[in-house]
């Protein structure tokens, strides 16, 4: 039960982040009971989760939608993330462990590897994935629950915005980053975490080619390919 709840989950965000759904257009629940094969509270709860991750907007009385952020929206969060992470860095690389240095290199070797494999969903989750480790690593609840709102707000803005082609981070700018951290530079690493931020704000720019027909048809098309002939229940 919980399984088949995740597999829809998992499809739908992917769709999400990998820019594959009209922002704006409606997903509807009756709708989407029909083509996943699970109920419609199941589907509730699932967009429900969603909301809460900031990659579909919930309006009341209206129902669930693809987000649509505005450009003005984006100027905003990237400069909070800019006093945000440039803070979180700078905490950071004086104290920085052996074992968040291993985390982090792996994850920067992981990041690689995505990009070169062209998988945009997997690498806009990972770069997405590297801001967090490092907000987790203050072990500061109330910075972590800023990051995560910021961070998924972003995703977002990404998988709208950007061309199919780039990803919203490069990797050579983590690197960067991680570099000066491992230095225990830490006005050196908030320079480069808000240099890092501002390039990506700069990449950003409407779609030439937006994915067409509506959102829910091309869940449907997506649907069978992740199942793979698993019988949910
Ligand atoms: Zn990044």
């Amino acid at each position: 039960m919980r399984d088949s709840e995740e597999a829809v989950y998992e499809t739908i965000s992917r769709a999400l982040l990998a820019g594959q759904l009209t922002p704006g257009t409606p997903l509807r629940e009756t709708a989407l009971a029909e083509i996943f094969g699970i109920s419609r509270e199941r589907i509730r709860k699932i967009l429900q989760r969603l909301g809460t991750n900031r990659l579909i907007e919930l309006v009341p009385n209206r129902g669930a939608f693809v987000a649509s952020p505005s450009l003005e929206q984006a100027r905003d969060i990237y400069e909070a993330r800019r006093i945000l992470e440039g803070g979180i860095v700078g905490h950071l690389a004086p104290t920085l462990t052996a074992e968040q240095s291993a985390q982090l290199t792996a994850h920067i070797a992981q990041e690689a590897q995505a990009l070169q494999c062209g998988d945009r969903a997997e690498s806009v989750r990972l770069s997405a994935a590297f801001h967090m480790i490092l907000a987790e690593a203050t072990g500061n609840v109330f910075v972590i629950q800023q990051m995560q709102e910021l961070v998924s707000r972003t995703s977002m803005l990404v998988a709208v915005y950007e061309s199919a082609s780039t990803t919203q981070c490069a990797c050579d700018e983590h690197r960067d980053i991680f570099s000066a951290l491992i230095r225990g530079d830490d006005a050196g690493a908030a320079k480069s975490m808000r240099t890092h931020l501002s390039l990506i704000e700069t990449r950003l720019r409407p779609r030439a080619v937006m994915p067409s027909g509506d959102a829910v048809a091309t869940l449907k098309n997506l649907w069978p390919s992740v199942t793979k002939g698993k019988k949910l229940t």
